[in-house]
C-alpha cells in the first residue's frame, strides 16, 4: 500500500513521524476523509476545498496547491487501487520542540492513505439506535480538526449504551452527532442546525441540501431541542461514510413508529442516484 507524505507518494516504512509532531502531542492539524465509490473520489473537490478552509481557520498554510494535492490524492487511490473505500488524510504544523505557541520554522507534515469499505446497507436499511450525549466541545466545530476528544468520549459512551451514534446538545439544543449531522423531519419539514460553528458543515449535509431543493423537500437550517427531537415524525443522522441513516430509536425511546421513515428512504434512494454507481445495492 502506498502513503501519500507531503506531496509524494511513498511505501510505508518510508513513512517515519516524530515524536515531537504537533499532531501527536497537541492536536494540532486538520484532516478530512473522502469516500471511492467504484474507483472514483465522490465530492473530492469539495472535501480538498474544506481541508484547505479547516487549515486556514487554525492558520496552517498548506504548502502546496488544491490542484497539486487533488492530482496526488487521485495517484493515491489508483496506486492502491481501491474500488470502494476511503482516502483519510491530515495535515499538522509539523515537528519542533514542545511549545504551545507555534515554531518559528516548522515544516507542515501532510499524510494521506486509503482504506477499503463497504457501503453500510444493513444500517441503511434497518436504521440505527441513538443516545444523547452533552455536547461539551469547543466552540469551534466548524474546524475539521484533529482534537477529537469530546467526539471519541461522546461515541464511546454512545457504543457502551449499545447505540451507534451520540446525538449532541448544547443544553437543550442538538448540535450533531459524534461523527455526523443530525436531522429530524416533521409535519414533511427537515430540520437541521445551522452550519455555524457548533457543527461541521457537513459535505453529505450540503448533498442532502441539494437533494431536497431536487425533490422539493422543505429545507430548515433551523436547530431543534432535546424534546422536539422525541417527536419527531423521523430523525436521521449523515456523514461520508455512512451516508443516510435513519435512527429509529433515541435515548431507548422509539423514534415515530421506531422503524425508518418515508421521507429518509427518499432521501436515501436519491442519494444513491447522486453517486452514479454502476451498481445499486
Ligand atoms: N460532524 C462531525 C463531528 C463529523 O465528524 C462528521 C464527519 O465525520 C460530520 C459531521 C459529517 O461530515 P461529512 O458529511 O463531511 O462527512
Amino acid at each position: 500500500n502506498w502513503i501519500l507524505l507531503d506531496d509524494q507518494l511513498v511505501k510505508e516504512e518510508q513513512v517515519n513521524i516524530s515524536k515531537e509532531d504537533r499532531g501527536y502531542q497537541f492536536g494540532d492539524g486538520v484532516y478530512e476523509v473522502i469516500r471511492i465509490y467504484e474507483g472514483d473520489l465522490f465530492t473530492g473537490q469539495e472535501h480538498i476545498d474544506r481541508f484547505y478552509e479547516s487549515a486556514q481557520k487554525i492558520r496552517l498554510v498548506i504548502p502546496y496547491t488544491k490542484d497539486v494535492l487533488q492530482k496526488m490524492v487521485h495517484e493515491l487511490v489508483e496506486a492502491n487501487e481501491v474500488i470502494n473505500g476511503y482516502v483519510y488524510m491530515q495535515i499538522t504544523r509539523g515537528a519542533s520542540p514542545r511549545q504551545h505557541q507555534f515554531p518559528e520554522q516548522g515544516q507542515p507534515v501532510l499524510t494521506g492513505y486509503t482504506k477499503l469499505m463497504e457501503r453500510p446497507i444493513e444500517l441503511m436499511r434497518n436504521g440505527v439506535h441513538a443516545k444523547f450525549v452533552e455536547d461539551v466541545r469547543w466552540l469551534r466545530c466548524d474546524i475539521k480538526s484533529l482534537n477529537l476528544l469530546g467526539n471519541v468520549l461522546a461515541k464511546q459512551e454512545a457504543m457502551e449504551n449499545d447505540c451507534y451514534e451520540a446525538v449532541l446538545h448544547r443544553g437543550e439544543t442538538v448540535t450533531e452527532g459524534s461523527s455526523s449531522n443530525v436531522y429530524g423531519i416533521k409535519d414533511g419539514v427537515i430540520y437541521t442546525h445551522p452550519a455555524d460553528n457548533h457543527i461541521l458543515n457537513g459535505i453529505t449535509r450540503r448533498e442532502i441540501i441539494a437533494v431536497c431543493a431536487e425533490l422539493g423537500i422543505p429545507f430548515e437550517e433551523k436547530a431543534f431541542t432535546k424534546e422536539a427531537a422525541h417527536t419527531m415524525d423521523e430523525l436521521f443522522i449523515s456523514s461520508t461514510t455512512a451516508e443516510v441513516l435513519p435512527v429509529t430509536v433515541l435515548d431507548a425511546q422509539p423514534i415515530g413508529d421506531g422503524t425508518p421513515g418515508e421521507t429518509t428512504r427518499r432521501l436515501q434512494q436519491a442519494f444513491e442516484r447522486r453517486l452514479g454507481l454502476k451498481e445499486s445495492a
